[in-house]
């Protein structure tokens, strides 16, 4: 069995707990970020069940102090940091006009500010082994732009933008960074949809219906596989054929 680690964060529920459990049984241990530890457990638990190590290690991404004290321990626990996931994320949607600068704030710091503080740390790690992935989970709102998600689509804007700098920065190190666009996906975050926005959005995806987290996890596995090794800089859009 190898014994490579991969860092998923948000990995409590949705895209993160599925993208854990599909490193799990690629055969990769893995350290699992979330708020919600009880979520998390849950998560873990699904995880050993392919005989991989799995740890819990809560912490607000947001929080510059908290991610290099979490990066710290994972070193300390599994010795090396191959793979990060930064998919943690949150959504406070509402049209600019209305927007509070609360929920501004709060969506650039927990769904961008956490890319910078956890690859920072993750980094220095993967830079010392001359080797590593780094997926960062962005969405077709940084792609395209939304109605209604001006916070939203400016913090997954900016993950591109730091997938791709990372990218050149790294290349010549042995780590590749990229990224995923997920279009609509079946989790809580869409859940809180209403069904006349589920159904404008049916209205534009080719495929006429939403992904599915094995749909996300399966590309982040493949991101973090050998198969991807000449891959950098890159954004995969899985949505569908929301845009082609
Ligand atoms: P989700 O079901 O809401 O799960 C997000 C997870 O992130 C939750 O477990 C949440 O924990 C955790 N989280 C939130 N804030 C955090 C913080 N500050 N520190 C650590 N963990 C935190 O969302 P999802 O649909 O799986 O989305 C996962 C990622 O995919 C996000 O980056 C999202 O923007 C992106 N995405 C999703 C879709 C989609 O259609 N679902 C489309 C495009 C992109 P709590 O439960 O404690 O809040």
């Amino acid at each position: 069995m190898m014994s490579k680690t991969a860092v998923i964060t948000g990995a409590g529920r949705g895209i993160g707990a599925m993208i854990a459990v599909r490193l799990a049984s690629d055969g990769f241990n893995v350290a699992l970020n979330d708020l919600n530890m009880e979520a998390l457990a849950e998560t873990a638990e699904k995880c050993r069940g392919f005989g991989v190590e799995a740890e819990c290690f809560a912490a607000d991404v947001s929080n510059h102090n908290s991610c290099e004290e979490t990066v710290k321990k994972i070193k300390e626990r599994f010795g090396t940091i191959d793979v990060l996931v930064n998919n943690a994320g949150i959504t406070r949607d509402g049209l600019l006009a209305r927007m509070s600068e609360e929920n501004y704030d709060l969506v650039i710091a927990v769904n961008q500010k956490s890319v910078y503080n956890m690859m920072k740390h993750c980094c220095a790690v993967m830079m010392k082994q001359k080797s590593g992935r780094v997926i960062n989970v962005s969405s077709v709102a940084g792609l395209h732009g939304n109605a209604g998600q001006f916070n939203y689509s400016a913090s997954k804007a900016a993950v591109i933008g730091m997938t791709k700098s990372a990218a050149k920065e790294f290349g010549a190190r042995g780590i590749n960074v990229n990224a995923i666009a997920p279009g609509f996906i079946e989790t809580p975050m869409t859940d809180a949809l209403t069904d006349a926005q589920k159904q404008a959005i049916l209205g534009m995806v080719a495929m006429k219906r939403y992904g599915t987290v094995d749909e996300i996890s399966g590309v982040v596995s493949f991101l973090a596989g050998k198969d991807s090794s000449y891959i950098t800089g890159q954004v995969i859009e899985i949505s569908g054929g929301l845009s082609m």
